[in-house]
């Protein structure tokens, strides 16, 4: 007898079953964050003829999912069914956070004084009048001034995803990275195309800082109803540096009302952070859940090539091109952050001019030379296999060349792993001198010995020890 449900996929308990042990095999092999982000809101639909169809909220899902883990899943599904399952990744929108969630509800009653949060036929259509925020926008923060590199490309995606499709793609984008990595600068990039895209759209770009004094001050004025028009009358709220609000309790309390009249509007909330939800200490947990609520997205250091395309661009935009050698020479010493590079690009340039000489290597060495020290120029490959090999019990010959045996494997990811903190080796160059591997085989090994330092402390005991055989840190 057919089922009621013919026609669409049934999935069997034990099929339920499997796809809760593939989520704990991946969550073993991604970074937290990504698996929150990812593949919290999966559903295992179906598997039948050789393929499991996997159903994700929306098409930037699919496409994120497919691209970047498909390999993750497809082993996990054939560790545990013993089938080679081809992965089939589909749209459903029911796996989208409905608003009005149970857990959207505050967790407790309105203090007397305190504006209930409205629902979405509760709130006012009318707009107050007042100045637009987009003014405080500075012009070069642009998508078009931000340059994408692996450290980046996540939240540069998301930021485009919440372009296209404010209020629905994902919200709120929560973006969290240390001081001078672009937070800024990719929060007003979205109110520009935003504002571009749409100009009659009400765009509220404002530092966390600013929301908490105008809160006081209405406190203080007696004005609390304009203040709460103001912002909960947005059609996009961006607030940075939301860690601010640590220890803040009213306004914290004030924060959360905003964001739930905003949420249920669908209206779209875009969020900076020194660092992940989780870790703002002194933050309401409800806030914290809100804030994870969405897509978080961490921006990352970015690594040499970046910090060499960011100084290329950042010395281009001021009319000057920088000769390969300076660019390798200030990405090497300049680590930190984008803000530093380019306060190096403008010291360096300032230097030129004031001195009125070319910019060449020599005159960087000298510019540069308060900011960094000398140190830093080139171990050599060789010190690296040598001392890699000694201390794992290995051959040079064998980090080197194609053998794939256990034994050799995390040697030679670690050497990779040296060699690119440590030389001005690209991937690539890494690459073939590691075996003739590929820029992606090198990429997989940084990412694999950075997993287990952040996880293994003798592994990390193991890697300052060697680093500081070049006089460096792990
Ligand atoms: P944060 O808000 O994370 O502290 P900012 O957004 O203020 O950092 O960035 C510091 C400076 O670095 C800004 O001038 C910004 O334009 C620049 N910057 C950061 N990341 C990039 C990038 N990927 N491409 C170009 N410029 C960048
Ligand atoms: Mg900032």
């Amino acid at each position: 007898m057919p089922s009621p449900e013919a026609g669409r996929s049934v999935l069997p308990r034990n099929d339920e079953r499997l796809w809760t042990s593939v989520l704990e095999a991946v969550r073993g092999r991604v970074k937290r964050e990504q698996f929150e982000t990812w593949f919290k809101r999966t559903a295992l639909r179906s598997v039948s003829g050789g393929e499991a169809v996997v159903a994700v909220p929306n098409a930037f899902f699919r496409e994120w999912l497919g691209r970047f883990y498909r390999a993750e899943i497809e082993n996990a599904l054939r560790e545990l069914t013993g089938e080679a399952l081809a992965l089939q990744v589909v749209v459903d929108a029911e796996l989208f956070p409905a608003i009005g969630r149970a857990d959207a509800a505050p967790e407790s009653a309105p203090e007397a004084g305190e504006i209930p949060v409205p629902g979405p036929e509760e709130v006012p259509a009318a707009r107050p009048a007042l100045p637009a925020t987009g003014s405080a926008l500075n012009p070069d923060y642009t998508f078009e001034n931000f340059v994408v590199g692996p450290c980046n490309r996540f939240v540069h995606a998301a930021s485009l995803g919440v372009v296209e499709n404010p209020g629905r793609a994902y919200n709120p984008l929560f973006v969290h990275g240390s001081c001078g990595m672009g937070k800024t600068h990719l929060l007003q990039a979205v109110c520009h195309s935003i504002q571009k895209l749409k100009p009659e759209a009400d765009v509220r770009f404002l530092s966390c800082e600013t929301f908490i004094n105008h809160f006081i001050s209405a406190l203080g004025n007696g004005d609390l109803e304009r203040f709460r028009n103001r912002y909960r009358g947005a059609d996009l709220l961006v607030v940075d540096d939301i860690h601010l609000l640590a220890a803040k309790e009213r306004t914290q309390e004030e924060f959360f009302h905003t964001f739930n009249t905003l949420y249920a509007r669908r209206c779209q909330i875009v969020l900076s952070s020194d660092c992940p939800p989780k870790e703002i200490r002194q933050m309401q947990e409800r806030l914290v859940s809100r804030f994870s609520g969405g897509l978080v997205a961490p921006i990352d250091p970015p690594c040499f090539e970046t910090r060499s395309a960011i100084l290329q661009r950042k010395a281009r935009v001021r009319g000057h091109d920088l000769p390969d050698d300076v660019i390798r020479f200030i990405a090497e010493g300049v680590r930190s952050s984008v803000r530093d590079l380019e306060g190096a690009v403008l010291k360096l340039l300032g230097y030129a001019s004031i001195s009125h000489r070319p910019v060449t290597l020599e005159l960087a060495q000298e510019a540069m030379r308060d900011l960094f020290p000398p140190t830093v120029v080139s171990v050599s490959i060789d010190q690296i296999l040598s001392s890699v090999a000694r201390r794992f019990g290995v051959k040079v010959g064998d980090l080197q060349s194609k053998r794939r045996s256990q034994s050799i494997v995390l040697p030679r990811q670690v050497a990779m792993y040296l060699a690119r903190r440590h030389t001005r080796y690209s991937l690539e160059e890494i690459g073939s001198l590691f075996g003739g591997k590929d820029h992606t085989t090198v990429l997989y090994a940084l990412e694999r010995v950075e997993e287990r330092l952040r996880k293994d402390p003798p592994f990390r005991n193991v890697l300052t020890l060697l680093s500081k055989e070049f006089g460096g840190e792990a």
